[in-house]
């Protein structure tokens, strides 16, 4: 079984998700923003061995601890996609922006692909490669235990912002039917911000897809 661990991170209260596998106690942890010393303290409190550090997307919030992690627990960075390395080289830009501590330029370990797989302990994680929000977003399924997490693709209620470099509102939209919303209603979804919702609950009331909001 999948234990889920969410810990808001920075000023934007972004959602790092530490995922741990019961049987084994192996773990990955999706999107590591910032406040890394309370993500150690997560972790350590969670009796559980990291593995790896997945990103969704390059945004500054969603990576900006996720070199520091790296380093101290001598894992990998994997993901986002390729599209999204212009994020990751404009982080020093990014932190200056958002008046955050100063995350420097890093590479991952490993770029995502659609239909890539990963696996921690005895769960699997399907990618599916889903732009718009950036040009370079995945996000990550497990089915087993029927979860999402979905970076800033998809809100409970609302979507991603397009207006960034590299959004694309239809692309963005294209995204949400064809790889979240074509999964079963009873999926949970974890999104980058704010509260769990279900696939079922987004399909039905999101204005944004519904159309009520043109
Ligand atoms: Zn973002
Ligand atoms: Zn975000």
């Amino acid at each position: 079984m999948l234990e889920v661990i969410t810990q808001p991170v920075t000023p934007f209260a972004q959602n790092s998700n530490l995922l741990v596998c019961q049987t084994t106690r192996q773990a990955v942890i999706i999107d590591p923003g910032g406040d890394v010393e309370k993500l150690m303290q997560v972790i350590e409190s969670a009796n559980c061995k990291l593995i790896a550090i997945l990103l969704t997307h390059g945004h500054l919030d969603h990576v900006g601890g996720a070199e520091q992690l790296a380093q101290h627990c001598n894992i990998d960075i994997v993901g986002p996609h390729l599209g999204d390395k212009f994020w990751l080289d404009a982080l020093p830009k990014q932190s200056e922006m958002f008046n955050f501590p100063m995350a420097e330029v890093f590479s991952p370990a490993k770029w995502l692909e659609e239909g890539e797989q990963f696996t921690f302990g005895e769960l699997t994680l399907e990618v599916r490669f889903t732009p718009g929000h950036t040009p370079g977003h995945v996000i990550f399924v497990e089915h087993s235990t029927k979860r999402i997490f979905v970076g800033d693709v998809l809100f409970k209620g609302s979507v991603g912002r397009t207006d960034f470099p590299g959004g694309n509102a239809a692309q963005l939209k294209q995204s949400i039917e064809s790889k979240i919303y074509s999964l079963p209603d009873d999926y949970t979804v974890f999104p980058g911000h704010g509260p769990t919702t279900t696939v079922g609950y987004e399909k039905q009331t999101n204005p944004f897809t519904s159309g009520r909001f043109g």
